[in-house]
């Protein structure tokens, strides 16, 4: 089987890496090896490769910016696959944007911004591609990207190009109704504006970030989504669990929703430090926290 897989790898023309280290493809810096990391540069070969995969019953998994994903320490059996070449193209016309799934959202917000295009601002210090912040509906208080997209292009897992209209997706707070598919471009429809409304936002959003956020250490961003009406960094922090550590992670002593991977942490760190702090938060105020990461094993 493992070289049947190649074989076909290797005959849909993607960029193959076997035993790769998924710790180099995630913010935490956290995964073990997938035996398969696969780059697909173009629709077509995506579409061969779902096919293969549905026809044979592999395992797989979708990884844009690897900015909200932690990966086990056992690593994953079967195919990782990222979208690159192709998928990283954009075009702007007027207030019109066609953007491949695998930009780089905050380059996005600059670009359009550039353009006095108004939209994508508050996105500007989120890491990852467009694509996961599509499916995860990422955004601000102020803002999140379902309200800026018109229409998307997916392809579906058993290997079936669709488009999508407003009326077929759902968005709700950090959550989106496209599961099973793979979001492949995104249309978008911006304001123009006064491209000093639109800086003034981006300094300001850049300005928050670097006051109430750990920058430059290994983090997944917020680990828990805000319950209604409060705030998961406060709750945490009215436990005075900043800087709780276990093994080589811990809880920042900036923002307490983020845990950071010091050096050498493992999943299992984060795992027992994600469930000791749900359970405290439980025994304290009753509330059931819920993770924002995708934990996947
Ligand atoms: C420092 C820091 C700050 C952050 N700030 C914010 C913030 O302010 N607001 C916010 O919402 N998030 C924030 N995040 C979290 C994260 O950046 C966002 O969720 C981001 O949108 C994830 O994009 P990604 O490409 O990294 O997705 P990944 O982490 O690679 O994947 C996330 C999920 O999306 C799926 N996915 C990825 N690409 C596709 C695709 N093309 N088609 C289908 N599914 C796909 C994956 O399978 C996975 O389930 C922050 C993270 C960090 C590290």
């Amino acid at each position: 089987m493992n070289k049947n897989i190649l074989l076909e790898l290797s005959l849909i023309g993607c960029n193959i890496k076997q035993n790769e280290p998924l710790s180099k493809h995630t913010t935490l810096c956290i995964g073990g090896n997938a035996d398969y990391f696969v780059e697909i540069f173009n629709e077509q070969q995506l579409i061969l490769l779902l096919k293969f995969i549905y026809k044979n019953k592999i395992k797989f998994y979708i990884i844009g910016g690897g900015s909200n994903i932690l990966f086990s320490d056992e690593g994953f059996r079967g195919i990782i696959i990222k979208l690159c070449g192709d998928f990283c193209r954009y075009c702007i016309q007027e207030n019109k944007i066609v953007c491949g799934s695998a930009v780089n959202l905050s380059f996005l917000s600059k670009i359009t911004a550039d353009k006095e295009l108004s939209g994508l601002e508050y996105f500007v210090g989120i890491p990852g591609t467009v694509g996961g912040a599509i499916y995860g509906n990422a955004g601000t208080k102020n803002m999140s990207i379902s309200s800026v997209i018109d229409k998307l292009e997916i392809v579906d897992f058993i290997g079936i190009k669709k488009i999508l209209n407003k009326k077929d997706f759902n968005f709700e707070y950090r959550k989106s109704n496209l599961q099973n598919c793979v979001i492949t471009k995104a249309f978008f429809v911006l304001k123009k504006t006064d491209k000093n409304d639109i800086l003034k936002v981006i300094l300001q959003e850049t300005d928050k970030r670097r006051k109430t956020q750990p920058i430059g250490t290994k983090n997944a961003g917020c680990i828990f989504k805000n319950p209604k009406n409060d705030s998961a960094g406060r709750i945490i922090d009215s436990l005075n669990l900043k800087n709780y550590s276990i093994g080589d992670v811990k809880v920042s002593n900036i923002h307490a929703n983020f845990i950071i991977n010091e050096n050498n942490g493992s999943a299992r760190d984060m795992l027992n430090l994600i469930d000791f702090i749900k359970n405290e938060v439980k025994k304290k105020y009753g509330i059931s926290l819920e993770t924002e990461i995708k934990i996947i094993k």
